[in-house]
């Protein structure tokens, strides 16, 4: 036959099931593959063509798929193997074949080096999520077919490579897609590669079966059949057949039987119109032969998980032969011959309809293998093409399932917590790519290292989707970094208490505290702010935990500021009277029931006015000013030496500088020192000294000592300070 009438012959079958195709760009396809084919030969030297013209055949003959998927089939050669782009069949034919075409071009260039059998359920799996469209998977596995009909042209290395990815792969896909007609074949064609000599022993026995059964199998057909008849059922059609070589083997092998032990070679089917029908037929078929109890299953009532209905019973015959009935509707039978396929065709005659309900039977397929019997699933996927996961390669061929949108830092964490805490750059099908690269199904993905990697930076944590790459970014920042996440915990920490009117000093002096932070086991404060600073804990979840503290501090607060504003009615009343006992200033300070005495700033504090200050009578260098969230002016110390402190005010005027320090911790970068300048300058502020450093992991410390006249001019400068990029905090120093 030339190769133009096995085109005619395809036009022929499909307008069987299909007289409305698409026959223009049909041949239009065909003679594109002729053209870009030329001259390329297959193994058994015929002309290329004729190979997708065979998965074209397989398309519509065993599939009855639509015209575009005949038209990729005949194309799907063209992207991999020659000049065509995708854009050249977008323009000839439509975007959507392109598309099927380039899915198939995908599917085709995924390589199978793993051999490791967990590995399988996720090359499975890949292989469907990267089927898009579903009818890319159909046609690949058409695909798939052919070459293995004609594998014995290949070598017998290629042959085993061949039939083992499709035993392991494509079979189950098209068990998984109900397709059990291609599956067999393709099971029983790989068989042949993988245990030639297994296989031909079962050849032999099943056709010397079939010879021995032929007559007997003709009798149980038309004993079946004329009782049908008698009963009124119409256009019941039935046949018997012997079960295919591989699910014999695989019995052999799983139960340790011998080819004679197998006991249901024989299968009969009973295809009618109604589902009322296929119980007449049970009927039937029990009252002729003997049914062997616990052999009858109802899979109409219950259908498996592919879809598959169907009613099987095995029963003896009257001269003690077993074997099995298969009872079903057409509707049914097709499902169970060509899988989604049929699904596919039903939906297409139907009123069109969009992508959402074309897939909905697809996703409620899918869904159906949940909770699949063990048993009748060996070889089951638990697939869903909907889920938000997405496949990749290592470097060698092992495929990594990962959520979707994952990124490089996902896979290298998914690998070993090292690979991550070691990764320096990663590269995605040879490419350098970002670390918030989103990778794709089927991509190759390298983890760059290095020993001296500075390890997962904090931004890390963002750019992963996998909550394992999370957990293990936290704990690196848990374990290495105390001292950063300490710092940056409680800066995290003081800025959202200041937010609920409450200083960190405040609530530090809470006598309740270690109770709290024990019953949610932090040994001290610094325990919950490394927690906060590797991300263990939120910030907002800190303060939560303190809650009863913090109202309990802002209520004296209120209580206190109502007294105090009591008070100062009464004393403004007698002020008009009696004048205060006031000291004289010194250096803009009043020192209770004191003049003159000697008054200097204490440096741990540098107190500004404006700031609430009390004193400390020192011995021979008059009195110490210190603020009163000084450390060094605690109540403890406080109480300590009772006698020795001494309340002192700020004058209502006073001298126009003080100088103070101002604490700036950031995140380093290029010019940072050079925009404080810019603010210090712009602010019209004096500085006596500057003093910055930075950490090894990537801080700044700067200590800028400025003259300011009061709390509210430092107030401003901090502000300013704060919104310079990079500045994680700005805090005056004190203890
Ligand atoms: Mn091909």
């Amino acid at each position: 036959m030339t190769i133009e009438e096995s085109y005619l012959q395809l036009e022929d079958s499909i307008r069987t099931y299909n007289p409305n195709a698409n026959f223009a760009q049909i041949r239009a396809a065909y003679e594109f593959a002729v053209q870009a084919h030329e001259g390329q030969k297959r193994k058994d030297g015929s002309p290329y063509v004729t190979h997708p013209l065979a998965v074209a055949h397989i398309v519509a003959n065993e599939l009855h798929l639509d015209s575009e998927s005949i038209i990729a089939a005949l194309l799907h050669d063209t992207i991999e193997d020659t000049s065509t782009s995708h854009e050249d069949i977008a323009r000839l034919f439509s975007p959507t074949v392109a598309d099927l075409v380039e899915g198939v071009s995908k599917l085709t260039r995924v390589k199978f080096t793993s051999k490791a059998e967990e590995q399988m359920e996720n090359l499975r799996k890949m292989l469907l999520a990267m089927s898009k469209d579903i009818r890319v998977i159909l046609v690949k596995i058409s695909d798939r077919l052919h070459n293995m009909r004609t594998m014995e042209y290949q070598t017998p290395e290629k042959q085993k490579q061949k039939s083992f990815e499709t035993m392991e792969i494509y079979a189950p896909i098209a068990h998984r897609l109900g397709m059990q007609r291609m599956k067999w074949e393709l099971e029983d064609l790989s068989l042949k590669y993988l245990d030639p000599v297994g296989y031909e022993e079962i050849m032999e026995a099943l056709d010397a079966k079939a010879e021995e059964y032929e007559d007997f199998m003709d009798g149980i057909n038309s004993q079946i059949s004329q009782r049908v008849q008698e009963s009124g059922i119409k256009d019941a059609v039935v046949y018997g057949r012997l079960k295919h070589p591989y699910s014999i083997y695989r019995k052999m092998y799983t139960q340790n039987k011998t080819f004679n032990d197998i006991f249901d070679l024989i299968a009969f089917r009973v295809i009618v119109d109604t589902v009322a029908d296929c119980y007449n037929v049970l009927g039937i078929v029990h009252d002729l032969y003997k049914p062997i109890l616990g052999r009858f299953k109802d899979y109409i009532g219950t259908p498996k998980p592919n879809l598959y209905q169907s009613l099987h019973t095995t029963v003896m015959s009257q001269t003690g032969v077993p074997f099995e009935v298969q009872i079903r509707t057409k509707e049914m039978h097709e499902v169970a011959e060509y899988g989604i396929a049929a699904h596919w065709k039903y939906k297409q005659n139907g009123q069109g309809g969009g992508d959402e309900n074309r897939y909905e039977w697809v996703r409620r397929l899918l869904e159906n293998q949940e909770g699949a019997d063990a048993e009748e699933f060996i070889h089951s996927l638990k697939v869903d093409m909907f889920a938000d996961e997405v496949f990749v390669f290592t470097p060698v061929g092992d495929v990594i399932n990962l959520p979707a949108g994952a990124t490089p830092i996902d896979f290298a964490y998914s690998i070993h917590s090292a690979v991550g805490n070691r990764m320096v750059g990663a590269k995605v099908n040879g490419h350098i790519v970002q670390y918030d690269y989103k990778l794709k199904n089927g991509d190759v993905v390298e983890v760059l290292t290095s020993k001296n990697a500075k390890g997962p930076g904090r931004d890390w944590l963002k750019i992963a989707r996998s909550s394992e790459a999370r957990s293990k970014i936290r704990q690196w920042f848990k374990r290495e970094k105390r001292e950063e996440n300490i710092v940056n915990g409680r800066a995290a920490f003081e800025a959202e208490l200041k937010r609920c009117g409450v200083t960190l000093r405040e609530l530090t002096a809470q006598d309740t505290l270690l109770p709290v932070l024990k019953k949610f086991s932090y040994n001290s404060m610094d325990d919950l702010y490394a927690a906060i600073g590797y991300g263990g804990i939120t910030t907002l979840k800190a303060i939560g935990r303190f809650r009863d503290e913090i109202q309990r501090i802002v209520h004296q607060k209120q209580s206190a500021y109502y007294e105090q504003a009591e008070s100062a009615k009464q004393t403004a009343a007698a002020a008009k009277t009696v004048q205060p006992a006031r000291g004289k200033a010194v250096q803009g300070i009043v020192v209770e029931g004191m003049s003159n005495c000697l008054v200097k700033f204490a440096k741990c504090c540098s107190p500004v006015p404006g700031d609430d200050i009390v004193g400390f009578i020192t011995r021979g260098y008059g009195v110490s000013v210190h603020r009163s969230d000084c450390p060094n002016a605690s109540p403890e110390r406080q109480a300590a030496e009772k006698g020795r402190w001494i309340k002192v005010s700020w004058a209502e005027s006073t001298p126009e500088e003080y100088q103070t320090t101002l604490q700036v911790t950031a995140k380093d970068r290029m010019n940072l020192i050079v925009d404080i300048s810019t603010v210090l300058s712009s602010t019209k502020t004096r500085v006596s000294a500057l003093n910055a450093r930075s950490t090894p992991d990537g801080f700044a410390l700067i200590e800028v000592a400025v003259q300011v006249s009061d709390s509210g001019q430092l107030q401003t400068l901090s502000r300013r300070m704060e919104q310079i990029p990079g500045v994680i905090r700005v805090s005056r120093p004190a203890g």
